[in-house]
């Protein structure tokens, strides 16, 4: 199945979870400014972000929105777009 993310949760096995679905904005990394320090990596609590190639990248098939890479990006390099309807 696509777009799903799954977490251990207790002892009652997987839960299956849409995350993406939950997006209202996501986050876009703005190139010019992004200096690959990996902040973003360490606080997403999805596990969206991922380092490619040595780049940063975010994965929207499980990325849900949170802005939490946003609020600690020391570089104010991830902009915040609406998601279409
Ligand atoms: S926290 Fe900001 S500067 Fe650092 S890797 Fe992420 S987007 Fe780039
Ligand atoms: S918006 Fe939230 S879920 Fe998406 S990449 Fe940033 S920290 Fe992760």
């Amino acid at each position: 199945m696509e777009n799903e993310y799954r977490v251990v949760y207790g002892d009652s096995g997987l839960y299956v979870l849409d995350t993406a679905s939950w997006r209202t904005f996501r986050p876009v990394i703005d190139e010019t400014k992004c200096v690959n320090c990996g902040t973003c990596l360490l606080y997403c609590p999805v596990c969206a972000v991922k380092k490619v190639d040595g780049r940063i990248q975010i994965d929207l098939s499980y990325c849900k929105g949170c802005g939490i890479c946003r609020t600690e990006c020391p570089k104010q390099a991830i902009m915040w777009v609406k998601e279409e309807e």
